[in-house]
């Protein structure tokens, strides 16, 4: 076999890498790929001899690239961003020379230290006071596990991980319609039962949570016998960006004694702005909070920020210590400036995430970082004007930070003509298959409406204000 050139092949990966992000705006931002073409051009049986990189390098350009979607085009709109940066793509290069496994402080302490530090850091960026402790998990549905099982063993006195969940009375836990479906997956994996999340109506223009609601739910399952044990407040729900209101939520979870967990994955990048603060008003009293600067702080996947009041319930709940995981030479008890963050997570291994995180936040400054989420917020108001301003389309959600809804609706059209779904289903598709910006859809009050959030790094103004343009040209050409 012959020798890996790793040098070259690395200094062309860096190359490649350079390329493809300074030519991504000129590709089609969604696939265009026929479902099964890419795997029917793939050979169904691995080489049995050693292939030429060359020969890899060119097929990663033939066959892979085009069945891409360009998640870092700046005309990606879609979702939520999953963006990067190039300062982060770095320490994801060096972090994959590296290898290590971070799931004990003697496996790499400088993972570990620089671990506490980084969210140390978040946590002050952001504004979390410093009863927080922070570790970073792979994602926010990962996080939000941990929650509900620190949740379940606190209300059942650390005995449900011992004892199971046999013949006890049912938990239940509580969020608002708009929460995320990992609330729902942690729950069912938890073994709580998906018919003990209770979901409670919103209220208002920001869709936060019907707290009476709430209050009177909790009260009656109480009463019914059941134990309440667990809110999940929304802070920038995945539909149309539904914010809680935190403070009040707490005082809530605070007078039954439940354990409140803020989900923040999209929204919370933007609390290193000061002036959107008031978004998370009464966040302090929470038990927990994610929130995911692999989402929209210009960091890559994966890099889920998760902050705990009581490191020790999770550690209890989450901690194992077998032999062949002890650290010789600490002794048994607590060591200063020892961490062993496998022991906060649910898997054991644990890539090295902080690296690129001190990349980033040391190359751009909190300043930089700010500009340029003020930024997206900025153009996504300014979009909503426009949206607002033409009278064959209008917003269906009140904005929330950087995401809005709207919707196509043709002058003459009543709210609820029963065309109008079909159409913006058509117009969704239509834009998508242009290839110029890509951008999804919820269903909001009943109807089909589109999501449009501005989070990509190298998105500008003008990017917005061409999608916008493309989509009102896109409708016009439509037959209806
Ligand atoms: C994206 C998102 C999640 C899930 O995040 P992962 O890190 O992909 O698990 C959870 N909650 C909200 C509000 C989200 O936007």
């Amino acid at each position: 076999m012959a020798s890996f050139d790793f040098r070259a092949w690395a200094r062309r990966a860096a190359d490649w890498s350079v390329d493809y992000l300074a030519s991504v705006r000129s590709r089609p931002v969604r696939a265009q790929t026929a479902p099964g073409s890419i795997h029917a051009a793939l050979p169904a049986l691995p080489p049995q001899e050693g292939e030429s990189m060359e020969a890899i390098f060119e097929d990663l350009d033939r066959l892979i690239l085009p069945g891409m979607t360009h998640w870092q085009h700046p005309r990606f709109f879609a979702y939520f961003p999953a963006n990067s940066s190039p300062p982060s793509v770095v320490a994801e290069f060096v972090t994959a020379a590296m290898a290590a496994q971070c799931m004990l402080w003697q496996t790499s302490p400088a993972a570990t230290e620089l671990e506490a530090r980084m969210m140390e850091w978040l946590r002050s960026m952001i504004g979390l006071p410093a009863s927080f402790a922070g570790v970073i998990q792979d994602s926010a549905t990962s996080a939000t596990f941990a929650a509900v099982l620190t949740a379940r063993e606190r209300a059942l006195s650390y005995m449900s991980n011992t004892a199971g969940l046999f013949g006890t009375t049912p938990l239940r836990a509580y969020c608002s319609a708009e929460a995320h479906s990992s609330v729902d997956k942690a729950i069912r994996m938890a073994g709580i039962g998906h018919q003990n999340l209770v979901k409670v109506p919103t209220l208002g223009p920001m869709a936060g949570i019907d707290v009476a609601a709430l209050d009177d739910a909790i009260r009656e399952d109480k009463s019914a016998g059941m134990t309440p044990f667990l809110i999940v407040a929304c802070l920038g729900g995945t539909s149309i960006g539904a914010v809680d209101d935190i403070a009040r939520v707490a005082d809530v979870a605070r007078r039954h004694g439940i354990f409140l967990h803020v989900d923040a994955a999209w929204a919370g990048s933007a609390m290193i702005c000061p002036e959107f603060r008031h978004l998370m008003r009464g966040a302090e009293a929470a038990d927990s909070f994610v929130f995911n600067p692999h989402k929209w702080l210009f960091t890559n996947f994966d890099c889920s920020a998760h902050f705990v009041k009581d490191p020790k319930a999770l550690t209890y709940t989450l901690g194992l210590k077998p032999a062949y995981l002890r650290t010789l030479g600490l002794g048994d008890n607590e060591v200063p400036g020892v961490t062993d963050y496998n022991e906060w997570s649910v898997p054991l291994g644990r890539r090295f995430r902080a690296l690129k995180l001190w990349f980033v936040i040391r190359h751009y400054g909190v300043e930089a970082l700010r500009e340029k989420i003020r930024g997206h917020v900025a153009w996504t108001r300014e979009l909503a004007g426009l949206i607002d301003a033409d009278p064959n389309f209008e917003l269906t959600s009140t904005p929330v930070l950087a995401l809005l809804t709207f919707r196509w609706r043709p002058a003459g059209l009543a709210e609820d003509d029963p065309a109008l779904d079909d159409l913006n289903a058509r117009l969704v598709e239509a834009i998508n298959d242009s290839g110029r910006l890509y951008l999804t859809q919820t269903r909001h009050k009943g109807h089909f409406v589109l999501r449009f959030q501005v989070g990509q790094t190298e998105t500008t103004r003008e990017d917005v204000l061409a999608a916008w343009d493309d989509i009102r040209t896109i409708a016009a050409s439509l037959p209806r």
